[in-house]
């Protein structure tokens, strides 16, 4: 049975901002270069969006040095920034459909789930880290002596942001509202697939009233712009989210140039284990939205679903019938679960680990096929009988393909489960609490969800072991990640 599909209709949003933003003034880059954004439904151009180069990252880091340095967002009192992030949270709120139809344009993403996941999750972003504007505390320490000693936390000053297309709005979010609620300055790259609902969001951050130079947009192609930020020199932190690959890069252009600060959100290839004590049609669900989500465009995607043996067969054939009723088509139609790519270089990718799972043997259980011949749509595809050491159950898809892996115990699966590089995320699928904990407990991720997936809150920390990343963000902890510790010590 093949999936629904429907032809994508034509939409009538126009993009306002196609920009750079620096200064909090909309202006073209120094080249007067422009590069063409693309709808993921049909391959036709969007419009086209300011390229920044070198010479336009080094003034968009003038402008938030300035910021930083002299403006009045340093002596602002930590309430007042708090104030103007929760402004930016009721303005973004009050924009949710536009927003969430700009996403679905640029992105590809039903338009749906764009208003109830991104535009939803991208508000209680911005408000949760308004709350900690004011609160972000140091501590008074007894050393010894006849010492006064404390510590604050300072912001780490211009911070460059470099961002990926899966969740464009969301991952600004991530970054921004962090940064900014610690009281840094920010120059920020959206990636070249997706660069709209960044700079929509943009125009929002002028009206909510920030000060300008504080939030700076440079929209732009990866080894230019992105490039020029991960080695510049008068950045003081850099944080990246995309491949494992470009991670590696930030990394050594950040050592190479003025050790700024790096946290890095990378690639996955997160194992979903399926007890066969489980309620089967809840896992079912469970993994087929653990995967399918977001086009299989997840970093942490539970891309190798791990089935006990005594089930593997019956959870086959559900999963099977599951992944063949999902509706791909037109992101602006209700109906649809699943949306295209994002271009034809990741239908490429996907359709060429497609063929090397056929051609290693593993078996085609639906699916596997490009969804008619406008757009990038791909069908939802499940393998069965998938070995641990094919490529697609070893290299991350980043598309709608489903490795189905069968195991025969508690012990085994735990070492089959931490055998790769990456350790951004895990699921589990127990009735045995002994089971659930004893997975949490040994398998080596960032993340780990009981009994369901997916499951992120801007409230928890996220992030990854090993080449899945360094540092973590939301929450908390990825407050941490924008301050900088100072002890003070008084002789009294
Ligand atoms: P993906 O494979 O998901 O596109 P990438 O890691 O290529 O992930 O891209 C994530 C972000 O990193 C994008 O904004 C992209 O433009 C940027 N990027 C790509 N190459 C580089 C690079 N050499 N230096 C800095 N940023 C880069």
């Amino acid at each position: 049975m093949a999936s629904t599909y429907s032809m994508p209709t034509e939409t009538r949003i126009v993009p306002s901002a196609t920009e750079l933003l620096i200064n909090n003034r909309w202006i073209a880059s120094e080249s007067g270069e422009t590069f063409a954004t693309i709808n993921p439904s049909t391959g036709e151009e969007i419009c086209r969006v300011a390229a920044a180069h070198e010479l336009d990252v080094d003034k968009a880091v003038q402008a938030a040095r300035n910021a930083f340095e002299r403006g009045p967002w340093r002596k602002m009192h930590a309430s007042e920034r708090g104030k103007l992030l929760y402004r930016l949270a009721d303005l973004i709120e009050g924009h949710a459909d536009e927003l969430a139809q700009l996403e679905a344009l640029d992105n590809g993403k039903p338009v749906s789930v764009a208003k109830r996941v991104d535009v939803a999750k991208t508000v209680a972003c911005y408000r949760y880290f308004a709350g900690w504007a004011d609160k972000v505390q140091g501590k008074t320490i007894p050393i010894d002596g006849d010492f006064f000693c404390y510590t604050r936390h300072e912001p780490i000053g211009v911070v460059g942001q470099i961002i990926p297309w899966n969740y464009p709005m969301l991952m600004q979010a991530w970054k921004l509202a962090p940064a900014l609620a610690t009281g840094n300055t920010v120059v920020m790259k959206p990636a070249e697939q997706t660069p709209l609902s960044a700079l929509r969001i943009g125009e929002l951050v002028v009206d909510a009233g920030f000060p300008e130079g504080v939030v700076n947009l440079v929209p732009g192609f990866g080894p230019i712009a992105g490039a020029a930020i991960a080695r510049h020199m008068d950045i003081d932190k850099v944080a990246f989210t995309g491949s494992t690959e470009i991670g590696r890069l930030i990394l050594e252009a950040a050592a190479r140039s003025n050790l700024k600060r790096v946290t890095l959100e990378l690639g996955g290839k997160s194992p979903n284990i399926i007890f066969e004590d489980t309620d089967l049609d809840e896992a079912v669900e469970g993994a087929h939205l653990g995967l399918f989500s977001n086009q299989g465009q997840i970093c942490c995607a539970g891309s190798r679903v791990f089935v006990e043996e005594k089930i593997y067969d019956q959870f086959v054939e559900k999963s099977v019938t599951r992944a063949s009723k999902r509706i791909v088509g037109d992101p602006f139609d209700p109906q649809t679960e699943q949306g295209p790519q994002i271009d034809q270089a990741q239908v490429d990718r996907v359709m060429g680990y497609i063929e090397s799972g056929q051609n290693e043997g593993a078996t085609l259980a639906c699916g596997g096929k490009r969804v008619g011949n406008l757009g990038y749509f791909v069908e939802p595809t499940v393998f069965a009988d998938v070995h641990d050491n094919m490529k697609i159950a070893r290299e991350e898809i980043f598309g709608p393909v489903m490795s189905v892996i069968p195991f025969k115990d508690l012990a085994e699966v735990v070492t089959r489960a931490n055998k790769t590089n990456y350790g951004l995320a895990a699921g589990v699928w127990t009735r045995d609490i002994r089971k659930a904990h004893a997975i949490a407990n040994n398998v080596r991720a960032g993340t780990v969800w009981v009994n369901c997936y997916n499951i992120l809150d801007t409230r928890a920390p996220f992030g990854g072991f090993k080449q899945s990343g360094t540092g973590r963000e939301l929450g908390e902890y990825g407050l941490q990640q924008y301050t900088e510790i100072k002890t003070v010590i008084v002789k009294l």
